[in-house]
């Protein structure tokens, strides 16, 4: 019996569930991942214990040799990952990372440029209930309603016209590259700070798997634990000294106070795991894996946002097969497939019940799923909106994608 379970029983057995639903179910949300054994090991240690206000070799505690030795590790493998000159580990998340930045660069009421939050954008990047959104002045630029893409010359005329101090590039629901280069030239133009937002796509980027903006824009930010395959937490890149020392400071003690020492080390666990070469295999895995899955389920006459993908993700408009995006997402919980409902560009319906569905491939490619499972989930997907109405056949259904799951780990083992 394990110690948790003796103590506190309720806690552990509802841990124990939760590890059996994420070892019986597939993991289609576009946001989630599987750490590794070696990272889950890292977050649980008695670094937890330890105070460490400050940063390597400036702390405003005693007892820091050990905790110096895995932050400087930290920071080191992200540099070396990402190919940055800075990098501050300690950001709680990616929401207060984003957060610090704007601290950093601009006053509260300045003006910002994002992608619009119901095209693909985030909470943080100026929603009206969110910080960003109430200190900062959000002014949004869209995707074009034909292509489903983002329109440079729309990016363009719109920071001409507002004149932002900072644009924003970077996404939660948009499956096409970005032209970090174009984004930068008009920065330029009208003298605005860029800060690339690559949460979602850290680890295509990492992998060598799509074009990374580090050395074109001011500031990088990510969370570690989506494609990057880390602990829940988040990064911030730069190669400017002055840039990089108002994030340090913005960071602590302008938002933070202590950071969370096991997930430093569970960063540096993941970045090391980043850094090998079958990160990169992984990387690729990973879009193949989203590339067939959108291709399959446009076969079966599912509408796919923008008719396809370059990265881990996929937006389908579910109203191509009668649901709402809410009921699609509860269709494939029941058969055991977690997706997230999303809204689609110039979505007919209301935000909090919207048109599409969010689906991503990083998690399941970690399992070690390739094209052969990925034709199983879109078969399975299109048989549940056929059988949506049948208990029986649900079940069936579910019990098919159990019996796979059970062949793999949630961590397939590191091949080199
Ligand atoms: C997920 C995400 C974040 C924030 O992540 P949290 O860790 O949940 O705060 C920020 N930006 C983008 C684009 C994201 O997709």
């Amino acid at each position: 019996m394990s110690i948790l379970q003796s103590q506190d029983p309720q806690l552990h057995l509802a841990t124990l569930h939760e590890e059996l639903r994420q070892l019986h179910g597939m993991e289609l949300i576009a946001s989630e991942n599987y750490v590794s054994p070696a990272v889950l090991e890292a977050m649980s240690s008695v670094f937890t214990n330890k105070y460490s206000e400050g940063y390597p070799g400036k702390r405003y505690y005693g007892g820091q040799e050990y905790v110096d030795i895995v932050e400087t590790m930290a920071i080191e493998r992200a540099k070396s990952l990402f190919g940055a000159k800075y990098a501050n580990v300690q950001p709680l998340s990616g929401s207060p990372a984003n957060l610090a930045v704007y601290f950093a660069l601009l006053q509260p009421g300045d003006t910002v440029l994002g992608l619009a939050l119901d095209h693909g954008g985030h909470l943080s990047h100026g929603h009206p209930v969110n910080a960003s959104g109430i200190l900062y002045k959000f002014t949004q630029y869209t995707v074009d309603k034909t292509t489903g893409r983002i329109d440079m010359n729309q990016v363009r005329e719109i920071a001409r016209r507002e004149k932002p101090k900072l644009i924003l590039a970077g996404f939660s629901a948009y499956s096409r590259g970005l032209d970090w280069k174009e984004f930068k030239s008009i920065a330029d133009e009208v003298g605005a700070y860029t800060m690339a937002d690559i949460a979602h796509i850290a680890g295509l980027v990492a992998g060598k798997a799509i074009d990374s903006p580090v050395g074109i824009f001011d500031v990088v930010t990510t969370t570690t634990h989506k494609t990057l395959r880390g602990p829940r937490g988040a990064l911030i890149l730069s190669n400017s000294e002055e840039i990089a020392k108002k994030i340090d400071r913005a960071i602590f003690p302008g938002m933070q106070g202590g950071p969370h020492i096991p997930q430093i080390v569970a960063k540096a666990v993941a970045f090391g795991e980043a850094l090998r070469p079958s990160f990169q295999v992984y990387a690729k895995n990973v879009i193949a894996n989203a590339q067939r899955l959108s291709s399959k389920l446009q076969d079966k006459g599912f509408t796919v946002i923008s008719g396809g993908t370059d990265n881990h993700l996929i937006v389908v408009d579910m109203t191509s097969k009668g649901l709402a995006g809410k009921e699609a997402e509860k269709l494939f919980d029941e058969v055991g497939i977690s997706s997230s409902r999303s809204t689609i560009p110039y979505d007919p319906r209301k935000p909090m019940d919207p048109s599409g569905v969010r689906l991503g491939t990083a998690a399941v490619t970690t399992r070690g799923f390739g094209l052969e499972q990925i034709d199983f989930i879109a078969d399975v997907l299109d048989r549940a909106v056929q059988a949506k109405d049948s208990e029986s056949k649900l079940v069936a259904l579910r019990k098919e994608v159990s019996d796979l799951c059970c062949q793999y780990p949630l961590f397939a083992p590191l091949k080199d």
